[in-house]
């Protein structure tokens, strides 16, 4: 047995407390999930998942605070003194599947419930109170070697659900894990089994995988060994991609226009939201970079692109590892409140009215000549400076 498998220390007390109430109650209940598989990996981790003999009835009946998040999956929430929502899930075993969905049935065993968990490193137990481990296939081994396996038959375990042939390419490249070779090989024979899946888990997948992946090339390149990128992002390229080592921060709506000829299409295929739709088109439409770092050009760009300004100047630091040079003339423009936009001029449309200039097209034409003309010279950018402009011009 792997050696790392020693005493956890940093359980939260809230978590060992759920568990010694329920322990109590006469219901066995350990700690599970990828919670433990973070820990064991030193990883920075989310909440502890807790499991347990009890069904979910006894489950609200023993908590005085407690909100039934997916009790149709045996899961309840339970609420600590803080109001922090813990999961409790009843110990369950999958008796039936379409490949989208699991039928799940209550009165089972620990090992039975992590035997329907999709990977070895994934179905390890903890019980924070006797302080032991449950690791019946294997999964700190494989932590030790770094492999990614699934419990049981591979081709079977991805039939049931072919999402989880998407998660196993999130993990192996958020912890730069091998995927164990029958592992992969029914991987790419269930691949055609992901056209079946929602729009939805899939954007979940890929871009939690964008978040989390160690390295972004590696993932993008599982993605289209395994046949996921031809099914849902054919746009997937490995041309336009990004540096090896992607910067922080990750924003996966901008790491996805960085990677795909055409980031609007694949979230709305993806069911993105529209504001993510909306920021990828903006990235798309450009121009993706000033014409040169001068500043008068670096303004002019920004008063072209707008609320895209910030996005592709990430998505150019994806593409070349680093900050790109006009990224600090940017922030210079910022930090000095040099106006843009025409909502910063110093004058407005109906302070044009009532110099006397009529509304209509004539007027928009003379909102956007002055910003021309403070963009190249910011020092216009006064109210008596401006109304001297366009009596000069009319
Ligand atoms: P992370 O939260 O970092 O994405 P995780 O392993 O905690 O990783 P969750 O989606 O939170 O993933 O699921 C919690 C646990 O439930 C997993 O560790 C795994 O044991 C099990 N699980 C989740 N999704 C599936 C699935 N599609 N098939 C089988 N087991 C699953
Ligand atoms: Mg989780």
């Amino acid at each position: 047995m792997s050696a790392r498998l020693q005493p956890l220390e940093d359980l939260p007390p809230e978590i060992v407390d759920i568990v010694a109430r329920l322990e109590a109650a006469g219901f066995e209940t350990w700690c599970v999930g990828g919670a433990l598989r973070d820990r064991l990996l030193s990883h920075s981790s989310a909440d502890v998942d807790v499991a347990t003999a009890a069904p979910p009835d006894e489950v609200l009946r023993l908590f005085p605070k407690t909100v039934a998040v997916g009790v149709k999956y045996g899961t309840v929430g339970v609420l600590d003194r803080k109001h922090v929502l813990h999961e409790v899930t009843t110990f369950r075993r999958d008796v039936a599947t379409d490949g989208r969905h699991a039928v799940v049935e209550y009165g089972a065993s620990l090992e039975e419930d992590l035997a329907r968990r999709d990977f070895t490193i994934n179905a390890l137990a903890y019980h924070p109170i006797r302080r032991e481990w449950c690791d019946p296939f294997g999964g700190a081994d494989d932590i030790d070697r770094g492999v990614l396996r699934a419990v049981g038959d591979p081709a079977g375990r991805f039939a049931e659900d072919y999402l989880r042939i998407l998660r196993a390419l999130r993990f192996a490249a958020r912890f730069g894990f091998e995927i164990e070779a029958a592992t992969w090989t029914a991987a790419i024979a269930g691949a055609p089994g992901l056209r079946g899946l929602s729009a939805e888990r899939v954007r979940e997948e890929w871009l939690k995988g964008l978040e989390t992946a160690r390295s972004v090339a590696r993932l993008v390149s599982l993605w289209q060994e395994v046949g996921a990128a031809a099914i849902w992002i054919p746009e997937l390229s490995v041309r336009s991609g990004v540096a090896r080592e992607a910067p922080e921060p990750r924003d996966p709506i901008v790491l996805t226009a960085t990677l795909c000829s055409d980031a609007g299409e694949v979230l709305t295929r993806l069911r993105a939201s529209n504001s993510d739709i909306g920021r990828a088109r903006a990235m798309g439409a450009g121009p993706a970079e000033p014409v040169s770092g001068a500043p008068v050009e670096v303004r002019r760009w920004l008063a072209q692109v707008g609320g895209a300004a910030e996005d592709l100047r990430l998505l150019a630091a994806y593409r070349l590892g680093a900050d790109p040079a006009w990224g600090p003339i940017v922030e210079g423009i910022r930090e000095r409140g040099e106006p843009t936009a025409r909502g910063q001029l110093a004058l407005s449309g109906d302070d044009l009215v009532r110099a006397g200039v009529p509304a209509g097209p004539a007027l928009g034409q003379l909102l956007a000549r002055l910003l021309e003309a403070v963009l190249e010279d910011p020092a216009l950018n006064t109210r008596d400076r401006l109304l001297e402009k366009v009596r000069a011009w009319s």
